[in-house]
């Protein structure tokens, strides 16, 4: 964690708002070139798309899992892999 990515995890969205907050800031720091994305990986728990999109900080190495949140606003989670 730093700086250049983020320095606290995210356990949850807790509603459009939020979310799209969070997205837009990930969104800068891509295309700041702060942080790089890795791949998706697919993990079944929830249905054959669920799973972790997976980031890289160029700056400290820190690898993040992005889970982006279902309708409810529930599940979504940003935290270190
Ligand atoms: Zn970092």
């Amino acid at each position: 964690m730093c700086e250049k990515c983020f320095t606290e995890e995210r356990k949850f969205f807790k509603d459009l708002e939020d979310w799209k907050k969070f997205d837009f800031e990930l969104s800068k720091k891509l295309v700041a070139e702060q942080l790089k994305y890795i791949n998706f990986a697919n993990d079944g728990k929830n249905g054959k798309d669920d799973g972790v999109y997976r980031y890289d900080c160029l700056t400290c190495r820190q690898i993040w899992y992005l889970r982006e949140p279902n309708d409810s606003w529930g599940g979504g989670s940003f935290i270190r892999g």
